[in-house]
């Protein structure tokens, strides 16, 4: 078996680590000897988009998301919700997560007119929202609790049609008013947890990678054989204990 894995505008969305989940994937891929093949996708290229099972977007300033908007509509917005709505899986975060939105809107008042692939839509706040935080997936996502690190002054309200990818425990999430975090719709998962997240959080992580693998070979033909993860989980639960305890 075997994933292509699409990492989009890697030069521009950078934030805070995030390439480090392409790592992390990729090597819990081969720890189990699947294949993955990474292609970066920046500003200006053009690859055929149906060929690939996972995307990855990380985070980006307000001013580095409005550099995307030219590209996004040279032809790449409309590959991108045709890839959503054919079930492919798509990890977003942040500034990545904002852009799967209808609009994201700074506070400076510049409107980002962006994908409208998934229901929701950002407004920037007076107050940045920084720190470490924790939320519980939806069940629908696994139901474990997740570790990261959030910086973002956008505020993120969901539509109708989806789901939250799970429930603050501590921090503040989309918009900290609703105990919301992050999005998820078809297999589209997004999250303001910079970190990166999936090294921290390993059943995340493969829960994501299986969703990829099923998507593709087969629900039932995708089992992922468990990993020492004895060092993640240390990570994670120091991690966790921390932010319950602050
Ligand atoms: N610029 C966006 C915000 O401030 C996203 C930030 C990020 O990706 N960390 O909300």
């Amino acid at each position: 078996m075997e994933l292509n894995i699409c990492h989009l505008y890697p030069e521009v969305l950078n934030l805070y680590g995030d390439r480090g989940n392409i790592r992390c994937m990729k090597k819990r891929l081969e720890w189990r000897g699947i294949k993955a093949h990474v292609d970066e996708l920046k500003i200006g290229e053009h690859r055929d988009l149906t060929a690939y099972d996972l995307f990855f977007i990380g985070g980006g300033q307000d001013f580095e998301q409005e550099v995307l908007l030219g590209d996004l509509k040279s032809g790449k917005a409309d590959e991108i919700r045709s890839a959503v709505e054919d079930g492919k899986t798509f990890l977003c975060i942040c500034g990545g997560y904002q852009m799967m939105g209808h609009y994201y809107e700074t506070y400076d008042g510049v409107k980002c007119e962006f994908l409208g692939a998934v229901d929701f839509y950002t407004v920037g706040g007076k107050t940045r929202m920084i720190d470490n935080y924790a939320f519980r997936l939806s069940e629908e996502s696994g139901g474990s609790t997740v570790v990261g690190f959030e910086n973002h002054s956008g505020k993120t309200y969901l539509g109708a049609g989806v789901t939250p990818l799970g429930t603050v425990l501590k921090g503040n999430g989309n918009n900290g008013e609703d105990g919301t975090e992050g999005v998820r719709y078809k297999n589209v998962f997004g999250s303001y947890s910079h970190g990166p997240i999936m090294p921290k959080n390993p059943q995340l992580c493969d829960f994501l990678l299986k969703n990829a693998l099923e998507r593709k070979y087969g629900r039932g033909n995708a089992e992922l054989a468990p990993l020492p993860d004895k060092f993640e989980t240390l990570a994670h639960d120091s991690v966790l204990k921390k932010i319950m305890q602050a």
